[in-house]
């Protein structure tokens, strides 16, 4: 188990090209070896079986031999013979061994010595008196002879031919038997006469072959041996060598099967190659994409499933580029909400510029056409932002009311919606005044836990209907809005609560030394005229301890009504403190603070206060007055003058101003 796993990692390591060379590279090698050893095995049993049958038919072919050479040997006898009685025997012996009839030739005296010769005789043998006729007599020896008489010629008996079994003869035998590499070796009996092979292998072959007939391997060598017949009185024995141990058979063969496994490694490296490069080439462009180069393709790949995933691969590229350039885009964009929402949050003191930005993030992240925003009372809803309704061609939505057409069922219901007007559920049935058709994402907005008002965003961009996702990031949206609405008027009410008098809603003592400190600055740097007037009810105290002090409160109350109507909007008009007030009169000289002060005393005596269902009460009051920079540089300063002034105003009975240094003299009655 452990040797396969470690198999499969050494095989997940190796290349794909790698691979297949090795499966194609099997694929071919098999058969050529497997080719290979059955002609290795069969091609030596066939040559065997040829060089056998050679033998065997060389070995009666070299006693078919060896008795042709006796008759021969005949022929050549009686033509010494004849030439001895016709010429010289001399000439004649001379003749027959150069035509080499014969290795030996002689001529024999009637006492049998010898009258002329010619070639020689091997040792063993005593003389040519001694030498038997080979065709007469079946006696083997080392030497082939013949003998005629010779009659004719005087002094000599008998002619005597032979032929010596030397090596030379022996190799002429077997060519002549007709193999072409055949040794041959003649014995008598046991005994050795001739042999073409060298001494100790002639030796061992005889030995191995000793009683033996036929085929017999010695070694490298395969022998026929055949005994003495009617043909031959010798024993012959016929060798070879197996042609398997040459060199020279196994060459040819071996230089086949390396041709073989040349052209077959060169045809399994090229469809390797061709089978692996489209892979090779995609996993390049795909470490190209992964490395982040999207431009990255894939081309002329073959035709079919290569060229096929070359194609998918470019595609996918394609998109993966588009997607990207979009999800790029949507995150700019989605850097541009958070910008716009950082700055809602800086700007919260603004109620519509936070729902105007609030508004545009939604049509931006969600891909809207357009968008507006309704806020308000559910009866007095009104448009406080929109984005885009031009462009889309509708017009902004009026008359909206809680509980009716399609905003205003959202602003009644509390719920989102989400679909295509005027189709499907009834609550997309629209007034006559919003847009009645295409899609549309409203939900609504809160401020205190109330429904205020409706966001909503018409058709996508992309001409897809609004899904669940966008509904949901709309009310994730909505909510934080409301967040930030509630935040806008908590902050606005407490901003109110600490700059205005709670009874009166006058701007209260914090608010005028603001106010005056800004006026006096202001009139200092361009050299402008200020005022500022004191204003003191005439015995009040007595009106509380007449009329109880919520009668009082009501007299404060419809006095700072009337001042009001007296004053400029430039002018600050604040509670003092009691009922004591202060009026700040910017662009304003001592003449302009007098008739004003006139202006505000004729207004509270006049017309005697009263309330539904309540005694009249006759109220009056009096009024100090100064002038910047003439009765005071300062806030301090001014109002002390001012308050001075009040003073002297009450000292002289009251229902009356004072306004230091002013040019005419305006007094009520
Ligand atoms: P004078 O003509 O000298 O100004 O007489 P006066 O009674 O108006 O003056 P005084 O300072 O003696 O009394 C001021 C009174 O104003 C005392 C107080 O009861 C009353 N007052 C001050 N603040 C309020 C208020 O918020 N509501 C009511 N009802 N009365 C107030
Ligand atoms: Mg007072
Ligand atoms: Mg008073």
């Amino acid at each position: 188990m452990r040797a396969s796993a470690r198999a499969e990692r050494v095989v997940a390591g190796v290349s794909l090209r790698t691979r297949l060379f090795l499966v194609l590279g099997a694929l071919f090698l098999v058969p050529i070896m497997v080719g290979a050893l059955v002609l290795a095995l069969v091609i030596p049993g066939i040559a065997s079986d040829r060089l056998q049958k050679e033998l065997a038919a060389g070995s009666v072919a070299v006693s078919n031999e060896i008795a042709d050479e006796c008759q021969l040997l005949g022929l050549a006898a009686r033509t010494v013979a004849l030439e001895s009685a016709s010429s010289s025997p001399a000439e004649a012996v001379r003749t027959t061994v150069r035509s080499d009839y014969a290795s030996y030739a002689a001529v024999l005296a009637p006492d049998k010595t010898v009258a002329a010769q010619a070639g020689s005789l091997p040792a063993g043998v005593a003389g040519p008196g001694a030498l038997t006729s080979c065709t007469r007599s079946r006696q083997a020896g080392p030497v082939l002879a013949d003998s005629v008489p010779v009659t004719g010629a005087p002094g000599v008996q008998t002619a005597v031919v032979a032929r010596v079994l030397d090596r030379a003869f022996l190799a002429k035998l077997a060519d002549r038997a007709g193999m072409v590499s055949g040794q041959v070796v003649l014995l008598n009996g046991g005994r050795v006469l001739a042999s073409s092979l060298p001494p100790d292998q002639t030796k061992r072959i005889v030995a191995e072959t000793r009683g033996r007939d036929g085929v017999t391997e010695v070694g490298d060598w395969v022998t026929f041996a055949r005994d003495a017949s009617q043909a031959s009185p010798y024993r012959v024995i016929v060798a070879a060598e197996v042609p398997g141990t040459a060199t020279g058979s196994i060459l040819p063969f071996a230089l086949i099967l390396l041709a073989g496994a040349v052209a077959a490694g060169l045809l399994v490296t090229s469809v390797a190659r061709s089978l692996s490069q489209p892979f090779a080439d995609l996993t390049a462009a795909a470490e190209r994409v992964a490395s982040g180069d999207l431009d990255a393709r894939v081309d002329g790949l073959p035709e079919g499933e290569a060229g096929r995933l070359g194609d998918a691969f470019n595609r996918m590229t394609t998109d993966l580029r588009r997607n990207m350039t979009a999800l790029e885009q949507s995150r700019e964009d989605l850097r541009d909400s958070l910008e716009r929402i950082g700055d809602t949050l800086m700007s919260t003191h603004d109620l519509e510029g936070l729902l105007q930005v609030v508004l545009e993030t939604a049509t931006v992240t969600l891909r809207a056409r357009a968008g507006v925003v309704l806020y308000g009372a559910p009866d007095q809803l009104r448009v406080v932002a929109e984005h885009g309704l031009h462009a889309a061609g509708l017009s902004a939505p009026t008359e909206i009311t809680a509980g009716a057409g399609v905003l205003g069922r959202v602003v009644a219901s509390g719920e989102s919606i989400r679909g295509s007007i005027g189709s499907g559920p009834s609550e997309l049935a629209p007034l006559a005044t919003e847009p009645g058709e295409g899609d549309i994402l409203a939900t609504p907005l809160r401020s205190m836990g109330a429904v205020t008002g409706v966001l909503a965003l018409y058709g996508r961009e992309n001409g897809k209907p609004f899904d669940a996702t966008d509904d949901d990031a709309l009310r994730t949206l909505s909510g934080q809005a409301s967040t930030a609405i509630d935040n806008v008027q908590l902050h606005q009410e407490a901003q109110r609560l600490s700059t205005t008098d709670a009874l009166t809603g006058l701007w209260n003592f914090r608010y005028l030394s603001m106010s005056l400190a800004r006026e006096i600055e202001r009139s200092t740097r361009f050299e402008r005229p200020l005022a500022v007037l004191m204003l003191d009810l005439d015995h009040f105290k007595r009106v509380n301890d007449t009329y109880g002090h919520a009668r009082g409160d009501a007299v404060l109350r419809e006095l700072a009504h009337r001042v009001q109507e007296q004053i400029r909007e430039v002018d600050t008009f604040a509670r003092y403190g009691g009922e004591e007030f202060v009026v700040v009169l910017p662009e304003t000289t001592v003449d302009g603070a007098a008739q004003l002060a006139e202006r505000i005393c004729v207004a509270v005596r006049r017309t005697p206060f009263q309330s539904e269902g309540e005694e009249p009460l006759d109220i009056t009051l009096s009024v100090g007055g100064a002038a910047f920079p003439e009765h005071g540089s300062s806030a301090a300063t001014l109002m002390r003058a001012a308050d001075r002034a009040l003073y002297v105003a009450k000292g002289e009975g009251r229902d009356r101003w004072h306004v230091p240094g002013h040019s005419e003299v305006v007094q009520g009655s």
